[in-house]
Order: structure tokens, then sequence, then C-alpha cells
């Protein structure tokens, strides 16, 4: 994987979608075909003996890796949704953000015992949302977890990484700093 490349695909755009956050848009990765391309093979390349059973994307840039991703690791794969999006009957799980809580959703019959979950997300940035995922993950019971972010971002004290700790094996593919 060429980390100089996706770094050039990266768009950031400053402010959005509140003054001094500094957006890393991955929509500019996604639309161009070799960094389509490169980031499924280096995260199809590190979970390929780990015999991942379901993918769960998170709502909803996690959606798009994980679902290339799930199918060239021949798993399924699972929508991890804001609440009341899922149709069928759901299991919750609420997290605090820095303003008040929210909480995210996964279908009850989506996850079982046997599954190896690979949690797919496009940036770690406090780390909150993806622990809510791994909590709402695990209480389904499943062998193993791991967890994968195209970007973690290392800026102003964030620290996704430890926050995350030993509930889930990490790997990224590219650390921002700026
Ligand atoms: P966190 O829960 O703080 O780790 O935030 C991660 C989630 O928020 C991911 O789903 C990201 O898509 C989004 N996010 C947070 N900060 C940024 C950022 N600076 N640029 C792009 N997305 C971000």
């Amino acid at each position: 994987m060429d980390k100089d490349l996706l770094i050039r695909n990266l768009r950031n755009i400053p402010d959005f979608p509140i003054p001094g956050i500094q957006f890393k848009d991955v929509s500019t990765l996604f639309k161009n075909p070799e960094c389509l391309r490169q980031m499924s093979e280096e995260i199809s390349r590190i979970y390929r003996d780990k015999s991942i059973t379901k993918v769960v994307g998170i709502e909803s840039r996690g959606f798009v890796m994980g679902a290339i991703v799930a199918d060239r690791l021949g798993a399924g794969f699972v929508m991890c949704r804001k609440p009341g999006k899922l149709p069928g009957e759901s299991r919750r799980q609420t997290y605090g953000k820095e303003y008040g809580e929210d909480a995210i959703e996964i279908h009850t019959d989506a996850l079982n015992p046997d599954d190896i979950v690979l949690i797919q997300d496009d940036l770690l940035a406090t780390g909150g949302s993806a622990k809510a995922a791994i909590d709402l993950v695990r209480s389904f019971g499943v062998k193993k977890i791991y967890c994968n972010f195209i970007i973690e971002l290392r800026i102003e004290g964030l620290k996704g990484r430890e926050f995350i700790g030993d509930s889930a094996e990490i790997s990224t593919l590219l650390t921002i700093d700026e």
C-alpha cells in the first residue's frame, strides 16, 4: 500500500462540521479507484488469516470499506447504525459524547457466539464511537473482536487507541498528527 498516495488524496476540510475541527474527508479516497483498491487490499491482507466471519461497518463511512473487505474475506457484512434506522429487532449501546449522549444499534440476529468480528470505520479520534461498537458486539458473546480504521488521528491529545485499550485488537492504515 502506498501511504503517500493515500495522504495526497485525503482531503482536509477546516472548520467542518464546527469551527476548530479539521475534517478528514475520506470521500476523496473512496472516489479514487487506485486508493479504493489499495485500501481494501491492505485491510484484507491484514485479516486474511484471522478467520473473520462478520465485518461490522459503523454508519456511514464504515459501510464502504467494511462491505468490500467482507466480500474479499468471504465474511458476512453487518450494519452498525444510528438509533431508529434498523427495521428489525435491535440491540442498542449508548455512549457519552463531548455534549450529551449518542447510541448505536445492531440487529439482534446479526451476530452469534461463533462469530469472529472485524469492526471497520473510517477514522479513530477519541475512540468513543468505536468503543461503543466494541461493547455492543461483545454483548453478543462473540469469540474475538478486531478493529480497523483507515485513519488514526493523533492531534490535540486524542488518545483513541488508549481508550479502546485491550478491548479489541486494532489496526490503522494511516496515522495523522496534524
Ligand atoms: P470518535 O468517536 O471520537 O473516535 O470519532 C470517530 C467518528 O467520528 C468516526 O466515525 C469519524 O467518521 C468521525 N470523526 C471524528 N473526528 C473526525 C475528523 N476530524 N474528521 C473526520 N471524521 C471524524
